[in-house]
């Protein structure tokens, strides 16, 4: 299970453009840092519409999850009672599915943010009114939200699993070889480029295990497991990982985390599943 598996809530990125909002849906106000009003605790998250009244400003409809739709407003200041918290953090903080629809808003908040003006003109863009994108008025230039996609390796040779830590972050527990596709780049080259960057290994029998929207980086996680190909001898890139190591199914007590793909790659091999 990931943050995205909110079953039995549904999401939707149906673009409601001009719609306009009802008393369940949710305001949301966003801080140019990504930062955004919510509580973590409390029967829901995020402040109605009912409860603001004739108190609620302008505002942009972004997801929905089932019938309620997450509008964003622009701002520092939450509504009474609530808090500015960062999306990231409410990843962690708030139960599901608000966990998944705070960290899917803040990556759809900080896309309008950024592009707010035409990179081609320089005159401010305008929301689509058909599809999810910023138009601008004076060049025509169309811009669509940014997903990156990454691909995150897990590298197993028989009973063993190629762990890694990053270098430089707080984030100290274990990782997988991971990395951005670069432009004109196949996912399956980016697997052996990054692998062979990140630790000096050749892979082999490339097998796609699964994905997940990852909204903190703006990019779209590509999961694949490859066999060693060679020698196992490590050489750690230490600009990127602080280490890299072997470790066999016996070494290791993780429980999906029931968020990260990641976790669940490194559970599914524990578990003899891949
Ligand atoms: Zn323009």
């Amino acid at each position: 299970m990931m943050i995205q598996n909110i079953a039995p809530a549904v999401y939707s990125n149906a673009y409601p453009y001009g719609r306009a909002p009802q008393g369940e849906d949710f305001l949301l106000i966003f801080n140019e840092k990504g930062f955004l009003s919510s509580r973590l605790t409390g029967e829901t998250p995020f402040q109605t519409f009912a409860a603001l009244g004739d108190k609620a400003p302008e505002a942009f409809p972004l997801i929905s999850i089932d019938d309620r739709v997450l509008y964003m407003a622009r701002g520092e200041e939450p509504p009474t009672g609530f808090e500015m918290h960062h999306f990231g953090e409410l990843m962690h903080a708030l139960p599901k599915p608000w966990s998944f629809a705070a960290v899917t808003a803040g990556h759809l908040a900080g896309w309008y943010w950024d592009n707010r003006f035409c990179g081609r003109c320089g005159h401010p863009t305008e929301p689509g009114k058909t599809e999810r994108s910023l138009v601008c008025p004076h060049c025509g230039n169309t811009i669509y939200p940014k997903i990156s996609p990454v691909v995150i390796v897990c590298v197993t040779d028989g009973d063993r699993v190629l762990l890694t830590r990053y270098a430089g972050r707080d984030y100290t527990h274990y990782a997988l070889v991971a990395g951005f596709c670069e432009i004109g780049e196949c996912p399956e080259d980016t697997v052996r480029r990054e692998v062979m960057e990140e630790t000096g290994l050749r892979v082999k029998d490339l097998r796609y295990w699964g994905s997940q929207p990852w909204g903190l980086s703006s990019s779209m996680l590509l999961g694949f497991f490859a066999r060693l190909d060679g020698s196992p001898e490590i050489t750690v890139d230490r600009s990127e990982l602080s280490y890299a190591g072997w470790f066999t199914r016996d070494e290791l007590d993780l429980k999906d985390d029931g968020i990260s793909l990641t976790r669940s790659m490194i559970v599914a091999f524990l578990n003899g599943e891949s």
